[in-house]
């Protein structure tokens, strides 16, 4: 598999495509959007929302969910915001959604399947990581996006200039329904 993405990356560059994406580091839209890793939004999410390579920051993980206020995804914000000009955040749950209703234990489960020791989840625990908070989904996505907003809105080092939403991308249509955050003016 990899093997064929190396193959396809070499023909890419030959034929000199990179060229077709030039743009800068700073968005052009001043937007920053987080959302899930799910496939199915790869190509649609852009293409539903008109936004093109250059345009916003996009931070995805599972769920696109804010599970920290420290976390790896505010950091990216607090970047976006400080260093790359982002005025304006979208976060965007999707329907169908992978993390919705996901079972920690049956993830530990599989887990120690794989061989991972007991041991480590004791110890995970012993540090002060509650697994369950940490690798947990959520089982509605319109509270998670709700959850994220306001997390995002009562941040200590998110000023507020920055105007923050939430809303519901349709995986089949692609239709994009706002549940949270500020007023569209
Ligand atoms: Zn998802």
């Amino acid at each position: 598999m990899i093997k064929d993405v190396i193959e396809y990356n070499k023909k890419f560059t030959e034929k000199g495509r990179g060229v077709y994406y030039a743009t800068s580091k700073y968005p052009n839209k001043n937007l920053a959007i987080v959302t899930c890793m799910d496939t199915r939004l790869t190509e649609m999410l852009p293409a539903a929302l008109g936004i093109k390579n250059g345009d916003a920051k996009i931070i995805k993980d599972a769920g696109g969910m804010i599970v920290h206020p420290f976390g790896s995804v505010v950091r990216s914000l607090l970047i976006a915001i400080y260093e790359l000009g982002v005025e304006h955040i979208m976060i965007i749950g999707h329907t169908d959604c992978g993390v919705q209703h996901m079972q920690v234990p049956e993830m530990i489960e599989k887990m120690k399947a794989e061989g991972i020791d007991e041991d480590v989840f004791h110890q995970m625990r012993y540090y002060g990581v509650d697994f369950n908070q940490w690798m947990g989904g959520f089982d509605c996505v319109e509270t998670s996006v709700k959850e994220s907003v306001e997390l995002l809105r009562h941040h200590p080092l998110i000023p507020e200039k920055v105007s923050i939403y939430g809303f519901i991308i349709d995986t089949e249509t692609g239709e994009l329904r706002q549940v949270a955050g500020d007023e569209i003016e």
